[in-house]
């Protein structure tokens, strides 16, 4: 938190606006959008839920299918589930880690050979990393599917100097606790498309029909963003930018260090693009470092240093089992690969240099011992 917050929330509490919508939600919802360059946003109460209202105003539904990055959190696709559609997952390609243009317009090419074109292709921006949106867009519009940017961890991030989650029909955002900018929890869907957003708020509003009684035609969501939690979004929103500086920050000095390790490679930056480096990511190739990403993720846990693995991609999930999947070459599974070898190093805006010094120490320690331990076995 900065501080800022708490004028926001007293605000809500002096006026007695503890609900949801009110003038806090009206003004993040102004403010995101004139910060993105958008004709309007929506405040929800999370990521996932912007997914769904998302592939809701796109009419997805029981016969439909959506295109999916496999290389991300589960909640990227849930929202498909939700609406009774099929996903189907499409591999990352080296460059950017995120969807890899060659595996969708195989699939593209495939599902309009059957007459099966899906319905959305959700593209996500992998832990702040802006996807191939040129390519992926073309595609989208060769094959008149619209896209929707799973952005939820790319706010503040940009391609061609736009930020992402503003190319395609409609993108995402969330504000969990674990995001850039946090609200607690909550999300936003932003368009240029002015009615759409106010359909998204149609439904996120149980759906209420114009009449002076309820009255309902639709199915309808309780979606909203409370008044208080917006207060604490307009705050956040104002300090995105160092956000955006202090994590690149972080990836710099880890990119210093560990670059120079034999055997890691740090996620790339796609030229072009700037990432907001919402996490330092990185693949270790046990065969040159002797120690995988889980080894060394346990060797962190003992000193108390939380790091974690790279998204397990959602077409290796037993959620997803019976989905298609298309990888980047018939013989090559970028996801997977990154899933074995990937690791994500404790990233906070506001981590120290002395606690970076520690991680760095200790992975420093971590390498030869674990060599040493491999030559007395
Ligand atoms: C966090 C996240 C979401 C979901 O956002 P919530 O606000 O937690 O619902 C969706 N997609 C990705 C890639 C995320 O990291």
């Amino acid at each position: 938190m900065t501080g800022k917050e708490e004028t926001y929330i007293e605000e809500a509490f002096r006026t007695n606006w503890i609900a949801p919508n009110g003038p806090n939600v009206d003004a993040f919802e102004k403010e995101a959008a004139r910060l993105l360059g958008v004709q309007a946003a929506l405040a929800v109460q999370s990521g996932t839920a912007a997914i769904h209202l998302a592939l809701e105003l796109l009419g997805v539904g029981k016969e439909d299918t959506v295109f999916c990055s496999s290389l991300t959190f589960v909640a990227s696709a849930n929202p498909i589930l939700y609406q009774g559609a099929t996903p189907v997952f499409i591999d990352s390609e080296p460059d950017t880690w995120n969807m890899s243009p060659i595996a969708l317009e195989r699939a593209l090419k495939e599902a309009d050979q059957q007459y099966k074109l899906p319905k959305a292709i959700i593209v996500v921006h992998l832990y702040g990393q802006p996807a191939r949106v040129r390519e992926i867009k073309r595609l989208a519009d060769q094959y008149g599917v619209p896209l929707v940017e799973d952005a939820a961890e790319s706010l503040g991030s940009l391609y061609h100097y736009k930020p992402s989650g503003t190319h395609g029909a409609f993108g995402i955002y969330s504000f969990n606790g674990n995001k850039i900018i946090t609200t607690s929890g909550g999300g936003m869907i932003v368009s240029d498309d002015e009615k759409a957003i106010e359909k998204a708020r149609f439904y996120a509003t149980q759906a209420k029909d114009p009449a002076p009684y309820y009255q309902h035609s639709l199915k309808g969501y309780n979606y909203r963003m409370s008044n208080i939690l917006a207060g604490v979004g307009r705050a956040q929103l104002e300090v995105l930018e160092l956000r955006v500086a202090a994590r690149r920050k972080v990836f710099e000095k880890y990119e210093q260090e560990l670059s120079q390790v034999e055997g890691f490679d740090m996620m790339p930056e796609l030229t072009g693009t700037r990432s907001n480096r919402w996490l330092t990511a990185l693949t270790i190739d046990d065969s040159k470092t002797g120690v995988s990403a889980q080894n060394l993720i346990n060797i962190l846990e003992k000193e108390n240093i939380e790091a974690r693995r790279v998204w397990k991609p959602l077409h290796l999930q037993p959620l997803f089992k019976d989905a298609q999947y298309y990888p980047h070459f018939e013989d090559q599974d970028v996801s997977t690969e990154l899933f074995n070898q990937g690791i994500c190093l404790p990233s906070g805006s506001g981590l120290t240099t002395e606690e970076q010094h520690r991680v760095l120490n200790t992975i420093r320690r971590a390498l030869p011992s674990l060599v040493m331990n491999k030559r007395v076995l």
